[in-house]
């Protein structure tokens, strides 16, 4: 695939590709990237509704089913590796390659297609800022209150790096902040007291040798974890501290409701800190709660686009937006060129067979016209070739560690 004088030519996609890396923003700051995208989509012909700095490009008026093309627009913070974007023989290089403006360039490039927008399907692509950073910043839930139309549809692609996979539904997470007791004491002295950091470390062992538990829901195999994940006491270093605070995440199946998954929380930690077993009695409370999606493999739009896509298919093990488009009875499922392992990585890469192949995935499954003309080719970058690399059809097994 490499000629002699350097990596071949970007096709189409990866020239746009390389568009958005340039201009990648970190969260809070995706303004200007978002009047960039705005203005390549107006050019494309698709109209675009703008919601704070995300954008919904596509017409909601269309009669045909609609199918939702979801990424977000900001990146986590560059590093010199991959602050300028670059092409080699195998990868596209740049902050946000994988993670996940790899992505919105393949939902954009179908939204531009001719021979996709006249097909079967009414495609929109939403791009929303805020996912990188804090819940209450992600713009996704505004844009869906905002734009209602965007509830009538068939489903959701939320494009996500999943190294090509179709990963289904994810999981829920609930943190609680268990509160370990003890006694103050001069540490000169700590048989004055009782120390609530040496209690909190059966409390710890406790909590990390919960194991992991599989849970079958629609013939995919989640797991519900249990692990701690900050400790903290209060007070200075020479006392013996009264109360260790630890943050306890867990991660559930979406076989259960929110409101189930607390009550399961509340059983697991009554009998993992038994004040039986540790002596002094813990106590919590629940600070955090995001709901699962369920696989939604029974939807005829979702089951259409795993025989279409033809790639692999398993649970979402980790929490993602399709659960607000599962709250909002969206079915939605995870299907993204980027490699899970590159997401936020310095010198962060995608490879660029796996653009075509997630763009092929995605072209079968919205049928495209057979008599419409081609996307033309855009406005000539710096560097243009007749003969774009050729997608291979099926290289999901190539690379699914990056
Ligand atoms: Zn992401």
């Amino acid at each position: 695939m490499t000629a002699p004088d350097g990596p071949p030519s970007p096709s189409a996609l990866e020239a746009l590709a390389l568009d958005l890396l340039a201009r990648a923003r970190v969260t809070g700051q995706e303004g200007p990237l978002a009047d960039w995208v705005a203005a390549w989509a107006r050019e494309a012909g698709a109209p675009v509704t703008r919601v704070g700095s995300s954008l919904v490009c596509g017409d909601l008026d269309d009669p045909r089913p609609l199918v939702l093309l979801v990424g977000h627009l900001d990146v986590v913070p560059p590093t010199d590796d991959d602050r300028v974007p670059s092409l080699t023989a195998e990868h596209l290089v740049g902050r946000g390659a994988s993670d996940m403006l790899g992505g919105l360039a393949v939902a954009l490039d179908c939204l531009a297609d001719a021979r996709l927008r006249d097909g079967e399907h009414n495609i929109v692509v939403v791009a929303y800022a805020g996912e990188e950073g804090p819940a209450e910043g992600n713009e996704l839930a505004a844009v869906l209150e905002a734009v209602p139309a965007l509830t009538a549809a068939q489903v959701a692609i939320v494009l996500e790096p999943t190294d090509l996979r179709v990963e289904l539904g994810c999981l829920g997470g609930l943190h609680a902040q268990v509160t370990v007791p003890g006694r103050a004491a001069h540490s000169a002295r700590p048989w004055h007291g009782d120390n609530a950091l040496v209690r909190a470390g059966t409390a710890l062992q406790r909590l990390g040798g919960y194991p992991p538990q599989p849970v079958a829901v629609d013939g995919l195999t989640f797991w519900e974890v249990l692990a701690p994940t900050q400790a903290w006491t209060r007070g200075a270093r020479n006392v013996v501290p009264d109360a260790v605070t630890v943050n306890v995440n867990l991660r559930f199946a979406p076989h259960r409701t929110l409101a189930e998954a607390e009550r399961h929380l509340d059983a697991l930690l009554a009998d993992l800190l038994d004040p039986a077993v540790l002596g002094a009695s813990a106590h919590w409370a629940i600070t955090d709660r995001a709901p699962p999606a369920r696989p939604a493999r029974e939807a005829p739009a979702v089951a259409a686009f795993l025989a279409a896509a033809r790639q692999p298919v398993e649970a979402k093990q980790a929490w993602t937006d399709v659960a607000r488009f599962d709250a909002a009875d969206v079915p939605a499922l995870n299907f993204g060129p980027g490699l899970v392992a590159q997401a936020h990585q310095r010198g962060e890469h995608v490879p660029r067979a796996n653009l075509a192949s997630a763009r092929a995935a995605l072209a079968r499954f919205l049928g495209a016209r057979s008599d419409a003309p081609e996307r033309p080719a855009p406005a000539p970058a710096t560097r243009r070739s007749e003969t774009a690399p050729a997608p291979p059809d099926d290289p999901a097994g190539d690379d699914p560690d990056g």
